[in-house]
């Protein structure tokens, strides 16, 4: 009897009802291909409202080695491979997209690059097939922006297709922090990191959940929780105009002294009051964005709830 490494392939799907049966077997072919492997599947529903839960049932029940969990409702994403990651505990983990947009095909070359020593195999995409030049350019932007900002290496064009070692896991499962964005907390856990470039697909059905506000959210996210450098850029907003607004009262007090004051000066006057109240609210907003979040972490709930689980079936002596 040999030992096999397993792996886990986590798959978060929130009405995925067309693309899962397309997947699953695409999936499963590659997990044959890797006889020195003991692959699973886990499945997690992400409060679906169509009928991906009855399918992912479906498919626990004819294949031993497909897992599924289902969470109480839509926690997002990054809450469902968070839920999907916990529940993996032996081996490593791929994670994949339902749609089929990281392809399955790849699964080999992300092993062979977990076998040769790497704790964190991050595919990065090649190319932006059927994506707009505004997408591209305010993601470019975003990544460049993120790059300077946090001090977490998070690379560019990479999305959650990775694969991720047995320690690489146990340490991001330390990471309970409620605001998860996600590239950064796999960039923060660090070890040895490879990418590996692939050519990311379009969706092979049903439609994208990631609208333009979704992302921008995202974004913010992502900078709020990795730097701090915003509310640095506000001190110095305020030291600036402070100084400035010194210069200008002496002026004008040095001006009414020597020349006397007849009460002129009305638009300078709503200028600098304007111009105050703006960068204000600007640090006041900024202030609030980190507070926001504070407040949710200081609560303490749950990343996700559970609703139902189903461990795959495989016997321990038959994964062995
Ligand atoms: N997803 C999820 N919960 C959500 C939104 C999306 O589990 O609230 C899953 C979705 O089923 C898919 C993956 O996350 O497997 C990526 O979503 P999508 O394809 O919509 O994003 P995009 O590829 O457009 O960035
Ligand atoms: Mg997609």
């Amino acid at each position: 009897m040999t030992h096999r490494d397993r792996l886990t392939i986590v798959i978060a799907a929130c009405n995925e009802q067309d693309a899962l049966p397309l997947l699953h077997p695409r999936v499963r072919a590659e997990l044959e291909r890797l006889p020195d492997i003991d692959g699973r599947v886990l499945y997690v529903d992400d409060g679906s409202t169509d009928a991906t839960w009855p399918l992912l049932q479906q498919l626990a029940d004819v294949d031993p080695r497909v897992a599924a969990l289902r969470l109480s409702r839509n926690f997002g994403k990054e809450a469902a491979l968070t839920a999907g990651l916990d529940l993996v505990d032996e081996g490593a983990a791929l994670i994949l997209d339902a749609d089929g947009q990281d392809p399955p095909e790849l699964i080999p070359q992300f092993v062979a690059l977990w076998r040769q020593g790497h704790d964190d195999v991050y595919g990065t995409r090649l190319a932006r097939d059927g994506e707009g030049w505004l997408k591209r350019a305010t993601a470019a932007a975003f990544y460049r922006l993120i790059g300077r900002l946090s001090k977490t290496p998070i690379p560019a064009d990479t999305g959650d297709f990775r694969l991720l070692s047995p320690r690489a896991l146990a340490a991001l499962r330390q990471l309970r922090e409620r605001q998860r964005f996600m590239k950064g907390l796999f960039g923060w856990v660090g070890f040895r990191r490879v990418a590996l470039p692939y050519h990311r697909a379009p969706r092979i059905a049903g439609r994208s959940k990631f609208g333009f506000w979704k992302l921008w959210n995202f974004a913010l996210e992502g900078i709020t929780s990795f730097s701090t450098a915003p509310l640095r850029v506000a001190t110095y907003l305020g030291l600036l105009t402070a100084a400035s607004s010194f210069g200008f009262g002496a002026w004008v007090v040095g001006k009414a002294a020597l020349y006397g004051d007849r009460v002129a000066g009305w638009p300078t006057m709503m200028a600098v009051i304007l111009f105050l109240g703006g960068v204000q609210l600007i640090a006041l907003g900024l202030i609030g964005e980190y507070l926001g979040r504070l407040y949710m972490e200081a609560k303490q709930r749950p990343l996700y709830l559970v609703d139902t689980w189903r461990p795959a079936d495989v016997a321990l002596s038959d994964a062995s």
